[in-house]
């Protein structure tokens, strides 16, 4: 196995079923066609990773944590990290602060209960920790999170913050830790590359070509996926082309690149990464 540049990249998965897809909009009847496969995709995705001796963060999603305990468990057991990722898969800009912080805090009480550790870690559905929702940080931070995974520093369809720091870094806002998804930059350009669609629409090498920039400088690629992605046999809705390519394209490519990266690099729990986090923290 070749792991040419030392560094410990970054792993996560946020643990949801296809529907929870903000941007799709779905009926409740189109969500019952897609079905549940949640428990099946993240079983395979914990086979993979345990074929390459990978470890990661897994963000659970609340919702899916109260369906699927089994599944929490078995995470545990096989030694990744437990994350939240909310409880409905609800973008926060749209909630208040009083409802984000009882929900945020009924979700990371269920999830402690059923996998037995602290959760110290959250990513928010569709980047929604924007410039509107900073004040979340705070909540995250009063509940008990070190560590946030929410602000994409480029524009996203639903989130994004263009000119945030793309290092770990500490925010101001409060005692809490960012950890972004990586992205490319290049003079103004600011390219995500490092998950969801961006990795499914991506060539491998320009994967490889963004990594290796990071790795080079010391600095760890901060890599999600969706158990979901890894599953070309997702039944097929008819959708308008935008749903369709959001929800569909490229499906059948995630496995091979991701077991390019599995075996190319070396992956971590964000937790784990955080013990240097020192020696590569951003401004
Ligand atoms: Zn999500």
């Amino acid at each position: 196995m070749v792991r040419g540049l030392e560094v410990r990249n970054i792993l996560t998965v946020d643990v949801e079923e296809c529907f929870h897809r903000n941007d799709l909009l779905l009926s409740q009847q189109q969500k019952e066609l897609l079905g549940t496969r949640v428990v099946e995709q993240t079983e395979r995705l914990i086979s993979l990773l345990k074929a390459y001796g990978q470890k990661g963060t897994f963000f659970v999603l609340g919702e899916v944590a109260e369906r699927y305990p089994h599944l929490v468990r078995r995470l545990v057991e096989e030694g990744f990290e437990l994350g939240l990722h909310g409880y409905h898969h609800r973008l926060i800009y749209e909630q208040k602060k009083e409802e984000f912080r009882s929900e945020t805090q009924d979700a990371k009480t269920l999830l402690e209960e059923i996998g037995g550790k602290e959760i110290i870690g959250f990513r928010a559905p569709s980047w929604s920790i924007t410039q509107r929702s900073l004040w979340s940080l705070e909540v995250l931070a009063d509940i008990g999170f070190k560590y946030d995974s929410s602000i994409l520093p480029a524009r996203a369809y639903l989130g994004g913050i263009p000119g945030s720091n793309p290092r770990i870094h500490r925010r101001e806002e409060a005692e809490i830790i960012e950890v972004p998804p990586s992205i490319l930059k290049t003079g103004c350009l600011r390219l995500p590359f490092s998950g969801g669609l961006y990795l499914r629409m991506l060539p491998y090498n320009f994967i490889r070509y963004c990594f290796n920039k990071l790795n080079k400088k010391g600095l760890p690629a901060v890599i999600y996926l969706h158990p979901w992605e890894l599953d070309p046999e997702i039944p097929q809705l008819k959708l308008n082309w935008k749903g369709r390519f959001a929800l569909y394209h490229n499906l059948d490519k995630v496995q091979a690149k991701v077991e390019r990266l599995l075996g190319e690099y070396s992956f971590a729990p964000v937790q784990e990464v955080l013990e240097d986090a020192c020696s590569f923290c951003g401004p």
